[in-house]
C-alpha cells in the first residue's frame, strides 16, 4: 500500500495525518474573523505584552455588528461558529508544583503538542482542530498566567496530527514546510525550533506570573512599573523544556536584574541583599549611591503573599555560592584606559 507523502517530505503512517493529506480552502470569512481577533488582541495586549483575563474573552470583541467571544467556559477548544474549524486553544493555569511539570515540554522534534479534546476522535471539537489544520488555519492559543487570565500566543498552527497519542503537532513558525515534524529531525531543526518554544511561550509566561506574584514590584526596591520589570531566573533552567516555576525566579527592575546576573549583588537564601565589596566602594552618582548601595544588607522587600511562591532558599544558597567565589573584574582607571 502506498502511504501518502505529507508536507514534510516523511512517510505518513495510517495513524498520522499531515495537514496536505486532503487540503481544503478556507472560508473567506473565517479567515477575517481570525485576522481581525488577533489585530484586536495584538491592541488588546500592547502586542503581547500584558495578559488578558477570561472575561474580555468571553465578551469577546465585535465583528461585522456581532459580538464574538474568543473562549469558551468550560472547553479549552473554541469553534468559529458556523465554520466548524477550531479558532482558539487555552492551556489552563496550573500552579506551580501541583501538576507535571513539563508536560508542555515540546516534543522530539521541537514542537510544542496540543490534547484532543477527550480521547474520541470523532469529537466535534477535535474535528474542528483537524479541520483547521487541512484548512492551514491561522489560530489563537491563550496560555494561563494565573485563574482567569492568559497571554495569547498567535499565529498559531497545527501542522501534524498524532492520533494514537490524540494529539496535535503544533508550530509557532513560519518555517514549518523546511523539516520533519517527529523523531527524525536535525538537530538543527530542533534546536531552533525549543528556542521559538522559549522565545514566544515560556519565557513570556514565566515573566508574566513572576511579576505577577510580586504584585508588580522589584523584590529589592519596589519599583512599580511593568515596563521597567524583568522575571529574573535564580538559576538557569536546568530543564531547557519548561516553564521555570515562580520560586525559581524574583521579579526584579531592570537596573537590580542586571546587576544580579552580572554579580554585582547576590541574595542570600535569608533573603538578604549583598554587594559586591568593589562596588560597595565606588561611588558614582544618584542611581549608583541609591539604587545599588542602599539596597546592601537589606532583606527583599517585596516577596509573594503566596508561601508555595517565594523564592527557593536552596536555589538561591547555590547561587550565591557563585556569587561569592565570582572574580571580581579588574578597576581599570580612565588614566590607564586612555593611555597609550
Ligand atoms: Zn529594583
Amino acid at each position: 500500500m502506498r502511504h501518502a507523502r505529507g508536507h514534510y517530505g516523511r512517510k505518513v503512517g495510517k495513524n498520522e495525518v499531515s495537514w496536505n493529506d486532503s487540503p481544503m480552502l478556507p472560508s473567506i470569512e473565517d479567515l477575517e474573523l481570525r485576522n481581525a481577533s488577533m489585530n484586536w488582541l495584538r491592541e488588546r495586549t500592547r502586542d503581547g505584552e500584558l495578559s488578558v483575563h477570561y472575561i474580555e474573552l468571553a465578551e469577546g470583541f465585535s465583528f461585522q455588528g456581532v459580538r464574538r467571544p474568543l473562549k469558551d467556559r468550560q472547553r479549552g477548544i473554541h469553534s468559529s461558529r458556523g465554520f466548524g474549524t477550531a479558532w482558539t486553544i487555552t492551556t489552563t493555569y496550573r500552579e506551580d508544583g501541583r501538576e507535571r511539570p513539563y508536560d508542555d515540554a515540546p516534543g522530539p522534534d521541537g514542537l510544542l503538542r496540543y490534547q484532543w479534546q477527550g480521547k474520541d476522535h470523532d469529537h466535534p471539537s477535535n474535528r474542528a482542530l483537524r479541520n483547521s489544520m487541512t484548512q492551514k488555519l491561522p489560530m489563537i492559543w491563550f496560555w494561563g498566567v494565573a485563574p482567569g487570565e492568559f497571554r495569547a500566543i498567535f499565529p498559531i498552527f497545527l501542522v501534524a496530527e498524532e492520533q494514537e497519542k490524540h494529539q496535535f503537532v503544533v508550530d509557532l513558525n513560519d518555517q514549518w514546510e523546511t523539516a520533519a515534524v517527529g523523531a527524525e529531525s536535525s538537530e538543527l531543526v530542533k534546536s531552533y525550533r525549543e528556542g521559538t518554544v522559549r522565545q514566544r511561550i515560556h519565557q513570556p509566561v514565566f515573566r508574566q506570573r513572576v511579576i505577577r506574584a510580586y504584585e508588580t514590584q522589584c523584590a529589592i526596591c519596589g519599583m512599580p512599573r511593568a515596563e521597567l520589570l524583568d522575571a529574573a531566573h535564580i538559576v538557569a533552567d536546568k530543564e531547557p523544556d519548561g516553564i521555570a516555576s515562580v520560586p525559581n525566579g524574583l521579579a526584579l527592575c531592570k537596573i537590580h536584574h542586571s546587576a544580579y546576573d552580572h554579580d554585582l549583588l547576590g541574595v542570600s537564601p535569608e533573603y538578604r541583599v549583598v554587594l559586591r565589596d568593589d562596588i560597595l566602594e565606588a561611588s558614582d552618582g544618584p542611581v549608583y549611591e541609591h539604587g545599588l548601595k542602599d539596597a546592601h544588607g537589606q532583606s527583599l522587600r517585596f516577596l509573594p503573599r503566596r508561601r508555595s511562591l517565594l523564592p527557593d532558599a536552596a536555589l538561591l544558597a547555590q547561587r550565591f555560592d557563585n556569587f561569592l567565589a565570582a572574580p571580581v573584574p579588574p578597576h581599570r582607571p580612565p588614566d590607564i584606559l586612555f593611555k597609550r
